[in-house]
């Protein structure tokens, strides 16, 4: 069976990591677009620096939780081809154990050069003096940037996403409020090829009706359950 997952920030959720928006399109306090736009971050680089080395230390201070797990025993179970799409900047898929996880948002735990673009481990802070250790650019904004997808920006992976979605016989959506674009239109791309839709969410997201099923509940509860009948259906 080929699997097409898209998980998102509520998969980290349990773990400690702040979901995107709160109430108000806060993201940790500060308006999305504030913080998660290269506009935002020009006007004010000071403070996308300090707010970026902040949510660093967050993934790093946190560990994958139950989900996370299952998910990596997915990667490996006999009978399942696995496309593992996740929103999420952080690398608690690959501290459970997963190998091939696609980061259509980037990784936090990178950055990249501003003027040579090359992309490197970066697990300390960033600012505005901060050169690219690999070509030493430097300029008002610094000389790196973390390795992440800003609004107006292109997400990546963009053309194997599109091939899983028209290749798969099942899509999931995990802990995604179906809000960023281009990630939710997934389910409706999946849904023209005849693909089985699948919803595991804390609560139904204002596109729910999209999916043929739902299951409401925490993610570390929930995806474990899921993965178990999977095994299950799978080994009769
Ligand atoms: P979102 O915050 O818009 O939506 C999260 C969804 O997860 C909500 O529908 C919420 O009901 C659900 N949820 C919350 N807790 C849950 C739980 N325990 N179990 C199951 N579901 C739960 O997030 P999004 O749709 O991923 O999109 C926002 C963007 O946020 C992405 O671009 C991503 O890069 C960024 N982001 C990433 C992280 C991370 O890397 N962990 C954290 C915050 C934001």
């Amino acid at each position: 069976m080929n699997i097409f997952i898209l998980s998102g920030a509520g998969l980290s959720a349990e773990s400690g990591l702040a979901t995107f928006r709160g109430k108000d399109g806060l993201w940790m306090g500060q308006p999305v677009n504030d913080v998660a736009s290269l506009e935002g971050f020009r006007n004010d680089s000071f403070s996308a620096h300090i707010f970026y080395n902040e949510r660093r230390w967050d993934v790093l201070n946190v560990v994958p939780n139950a989900a996370h797990y299952a998910l990596a025993e997915l990667e490996n179970m006999p009978g399942v081809e696995l496309f593992h799409v996740t929103q999420n900047i952080d690398d608690l898929c690959e501290r459970a154990g997963a190998k091939h996880t696609v980061h259509m948002h980037g990784e936090i735990l990178k950055c990249r050069c501003l003027m040579c673009a090359k992309i490197f481990e970066w697990l300390d802070g960033t600012s505005n003096v901060t050169p690219c250790p690999v070509c030493g650019f430097t300029s008002e904004w610094g000389g790196i940037r973390p390795h992440v997808v800003w609004f107006g920006e292109m997400p990546f992976y963009m053309d194997r996403i599109e091939r899983q979605l028209k290749a798969c016989d099942l899509f999931v959506a995990i802990g995604t409020s179906g809000k960023v674009y281009p990630a939710a239109r997934f389910v409706k791309k999946a849904k023209r090829e005849g693909v089985k839709t699948l919803l595991i969410n804390k609560e139904a997201p204002d596109n729910h009706s999209l999916f043929d099923c739902m299951r409401t509940g925490p993610a570390s509860q929930l995806v474990p359950e899921w993965v178990a009948e999977l095994r299950a259906s799978l080994t009769v």
